[in-house]
């Protein structure tokens, strides 16, 4: 197994340039043709192939930053998790997901997988009974996410490896809440790691992309199946992407701070009802997630009491904004029941904890005296609507 080589910021900066032979400039330059030589040249590149520079330069520095032996990029993470599970499924194979998944991945199941013959089953529960039950002789893979997403529960990836290994079975996850900083699945034995790159690789709010990082050989099956389903990067976004990537680590232990010093606040206010992040001694998996992660990370989700309305709160936000998406270096917030997850259905929401008040925070690299001086000054502004309604 490969670990990273060097240190985490060193491989964010300089692991994976364009290197700028001709004028010597300290940045990767782009290179945006989409026609290249294909006479007396060791590979023929075009952009759907996966193989511009720029493109293959930043697979370099996404597989270093996860010890994998090498990774793709795509045009989103939808795409890269379609192109992922499409590549080791077939009509007839059958698939193990955890119950709780990112919205985008559960619509894909549900509505396309029916379609070519490939059958699935949602675990009950994240224990190795709820794995162990749900495989069949035809389970091809199984894929899971941790933290996942909106309720941070933690899925044990040593167990679940070992499980699939047992049984011939590939295993893939949904890395991207945990972001390669905080965590590094190959280290448990997971074989497919896949981003949204949307988020902390990205971390701005204005990239779209996904990545894939695995062996040589998972990647070249893969990339077999990308090159026909067409999902690629423009190298124009490839190189905003590499850009940002260079302070991700230092924007992701900013925003692990923050959440974790936040978490703690919210879950002393009495606005609050309930905190849900793997960094709390409260939550149940903080041994498991101090097992596998080295940062807690950014994402956490709250409940505030029964009679505080939590879109008025959203909307009394001043700093922090209620808005879709997440990762970015300016903190967002949510509601799941009417975003991420609200083609689930109320009965299927309940059935995964996720209440009509369940506010999701995505914690930015703002000072956290301005966050929670505009969590508390939206906290008071909704306490007084609801006593002036009262009086
Ligand atoms: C956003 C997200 C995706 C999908 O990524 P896109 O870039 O929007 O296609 C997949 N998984 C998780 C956990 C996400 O947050």
């Amino acid at each position: 197994m490969k670990s990273r080589t060097k240190g985490i910021n060193t491989i964010c900066t300089h692991v994976g340039e364009v290197k700028d032979e001709q004028f010597k400039g300290a940045i990767s330059p782009i290179y945006l043709s989409s026609s290249y030589a294909f006479m007396d040249v060791d590979v023929k590149r075009y952009p759907r192939y996966f193989n511009t520079p720029n493109q293959e330069a930043l697979c370099k520095k996404i597989a270093a930053l996860e010890g994998t032996e090498d990774a793709l990029i795509f045009g989103s993470g939808m795409a890269a998790v379609s192109t992922a599970l499409l590549a080791f499924l077939k009509a007839g194979d059958h698939i193990v997901l955890q119950e709780t998944l990112y919205g985008g991945t559960y619509n894909l199941v549900v509505e396309e997988f029916h379609k070519y013959g490939i059958e699935y089953t949602f675990t009950k529960g994240l224990d190795e009974a709820a794995f162990a039950k749900a495989i069949t002789p035809k389970t091809k893979v199984i894929y899971i996410e941790t933290p996942s997403n909106p309720l941070m529960k933690v899925t044990d990836m040593t167990m679940v490896s070992s499980l699939a290994k047992a049984n011939g079975i590939v295993t893939m996850i949904d890395n991207t809440f945990a972001s390669p900083v905080n965590q590094n699945p190959l280290q448990f034995g997971i074989d497919v790691i896949i981003h949204s790159a949307t988020k902390y690789m990205g971390g701005h709010s204005d990239i779209c992309a996904g990545a894939i990082a695995t062996s040589k050989e998972h990647t070249e099956r893969i990339w077999n199946l990308a090159k026909n389903l067409g999902g690629s990067l423009s190298d124009m976004t490839v190189w905003m992407l590499e850009r940002s990537m260079k302070t991700m680590a230092i924007r992701v232990k900013a925003q692990n701070k923050n959440a974790k010093k936040l978490a703690k606040w919210l879950s002393k206010n009495d606005a609050v009802a309930k905190v849900y992040y793997p960094g709390l001694k409260s939550h149940p998996d903080y041994e498991l997630a101090k097992r596998q992660m080295t940062g807690f990370g950014g994402m956490m989700s709250f409940e505030l009491q029964d009679h505080i309305d939590a879109e008025a709160f959203q909307k009394a936000l001043k700093l922090i904004k209620p808005s879709m998406s997440l990762a970015g270096v300016e903190s967002t917030m949510l509601c799941p029941a009417q975003t991420s997850h609200a083609l689930l259905g109320e009965e299927e929401r309940a059935k995964q904890g996720i209440s009509d008040g369940l506010i999701r925070f995505s914690v930015g690299i703002e000072d956290k005296e301005d966050l929670i001086a505009d969590i508390e000054q939206a906290l008071a502004e909704v306490h007084s609507a609801v006593t002036l309604v009262e009086s």
